[in-house]
């Protein structure tokens, strides 16, 4: 096993080795929950991209030979050791991300359900097929591998979003290079290992640790053909520019700020655990995070009051031993002080602090990356903190005197992620289901992430591509079609050519 003891580097793996990168730049990797420097991110460039594409190119002829129900057995004992191996990677995802064990293991679950679908590959992978589509003639279609595939990851789910990709991919017969946040590389690293336990032949996956350089040498290597990217918008943007002008496909979700509506008519109790846990789980890390609360008339001052007396006994703390806090530390100093400047802007814009985070101190860990849960009153649309992605332990509230104008407000907004609505009115639920403006809806469920068969449906500026996540589109996205049209004359049968 690699070791990911103090301060060692995070090495790449290419073919069947394990390569720490000489003379290069390294990113510190924290324990957020107590401020230690747990390991280094190397900064890999071209030379080490190009070592495992080219991996990955040399094991691709073989690897998509390979009957699909012999790939998927490889999936299968993968989860079957994810599982065996539970408990200690979900120690490792919260020791190098910050979020509670509980968070962990949501983490880890939603990724051994992608590598579970991916195990159904042989039914997802049929293709179609029509007799007489003109008289003796046939046309079939089957699905073929697209190459070398590559993963570019973000920090905030170190199992899920890995396993969003790799599974699905190698299943349809592609290699794949994995380069994971560098914020936290070693969930990654113990994923290849387990990996190669599960018989998966070397050089079908590799990886590559880094940041900037990594991502710019995979999107312009020749040899990659498919890129999924998991990440901010703006990287995404990029990400979709390059990648495209190269000539790969492109799948790249972005960015999110999500809204979650609140009627008068409410179970207020399960519609304050829905924003709480959606706008705190996490810490706020979430793409699908509860970022604002959208309440309507009397809602929100019921909404305002009844988050401040519940949060009033929230138990902000360590999350790596038991008991942990109810909520972790966000993945770095740089990133809380970000998000403290937020909540000190939103006041500049006129916001009221109905609880404010930022004097928050974790006793047990001074040097830990602690934030309180922040709710921030009278939010307006025009304003910065209504529009910008914060990423924190920050919840908006938005107040309206009815749902249409509140409906026109959330479609207005440039991202188009998740929205969510608590009502027990089956006619509003229904109008708002038809009319927001956003790819994932809740009703009366506060964070409505889909489940492994369904596609991670971000729209507008949360997904720049045509194929997502998940789901069949995810089997679109790594196989090509290919169409035969087929004829077979009789002995002695007319022969066109001869004509
Ligand atoms: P990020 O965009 O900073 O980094 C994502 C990846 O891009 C990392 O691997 C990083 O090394 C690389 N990268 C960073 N800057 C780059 C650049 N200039 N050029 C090329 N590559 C670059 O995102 P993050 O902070 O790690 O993650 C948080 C973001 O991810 C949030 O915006 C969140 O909403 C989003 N996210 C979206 C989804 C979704 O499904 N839509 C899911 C999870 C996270």
């Amino acid at each position: 096993m690699i070791t990911t003891a103090s301060l060692a580097p995070a090495p790449n793996l290419v073919g069947s080795d394990w390569i720490m990168p000489e003379g290069v730049e390294t990113t510190p990797v924290y324990n957020p929950s107590t401020g230690e420097t747990i390991a280094a991110t190397p900064d890999s460039g071209p030379a080490e991209v190009d070592a495992a594409v080219q991996a990955a190119h040399a094991a691709l002829p073989a690897w998509a030979e390979t009957p699909v129900i012999e790939r998927v057995r490889v999936l299968m004992r993968f989860a079957a050791l994810l599982e065996a191996n539970f408990d200690e990677i979900t120690r490792l995802i919260t020791r190098e991300h910050g979020k509670t064990l509980a968070e962990s293991r949501g983490d880890l679950r939603r990724g051994i359900e992608n590598v579970e679908y991916a195990c159904c590959a042989p039914e997802l992978l049929k293709g179609e097929n029509l007799e007489n589509v003109a008289r003796g003639i046939d046309c079939e279609m089957v699905r073929q591998p697209v190459g070398v595939c590559a993963g570019i990851c973000p920090y905030n789910f170190p199992a899920m979003v890995p396993m969003w990709m790799f599974p699905m991919s190698l299943a349809c017969g592609n290699t794949f290079v994995l380069k994971p946040s560098q914020k936290v590389p070693l969930t990654s690293i113990r994923l290849m290992e387990l990996l190669h336990e599960a018989g998966l032949p070397h050089g079908v996956i590799n990886l590559v640790n880094g940041g900037t350089a990594a991502v710019q040498a995979l999107l312009t290597h020749e040899l990659v053909r498919a890129v999924s990217f998991v990440g901010s918008t703006r990287v995404a943007k990029i990400v979709q520019e390059i990648g495209t002008k190269h000539g790969k496909r492109v799948q790249a979700a972005g960015g999110a700020k999500n809204y979650v509506f609140v009627l008068p008519d409410a179970d207020m109790p399960k519609a304050v655990d829905g924003l709480s846990d959606g706008a705190f789980g996490c810490a706020g890390q979430r793409c699908m995070a509860a970022a604002t609360a959208v309440t309507i008339g009397t809602a929100g001052d019921e909404v305002v009051e009844r988050l401040r007396e519940k949060l009033a006994s929230f138990r902000v703390g360590p999350t790596d031993r038991e008991p942990g806090g109810q909520m972790g530390a966000v993945i770095s100093a740089e990133h809380r002080e970000n998000v403290a400047g937020w909540i000190g802007e939103s006041v500049d814009e006129g916001c009221e602090l109905a609880l404010d985070g930022r004097a928050f101190r974790c006793e047990e860990e001074p040097n830990g990356f602690y934030l309180g849960p922040t709710v921030i009153d009278r939010v307006e649309e025009p304003m910065e903190i209504a529009k910008t992605e914060i990423f924190g332990p920050v919840l908006n509230v938005m107040r309206f005197d009815d749902l249409e104008s509140a409906i026109a407000m959330a479609n207005r907004a440039s991202y188009g992620n998740g929205a969510c609505l608590f009502t027990q009115s089956g006619r509003a639920a229904r109008e708002f289901k038809h009319r927001i403006k956003a790819g994932m809806v809740g009703i009366n469920v506060g964070v409505p992430a889909p489940m492994s068969f369904f596609p991670f449906s971000g729209w507008d500026e949360s997904f720049m591509g045509d194929l997502h996540v998940q789901g069949r589109e995810s089997v679109l996205f790594y196989t090509r079609g290919k169409v035969t049209t087929s004829r077979w004359f009789q002995p002695g049968e007319g022969d066109i050519w001869a004509r």
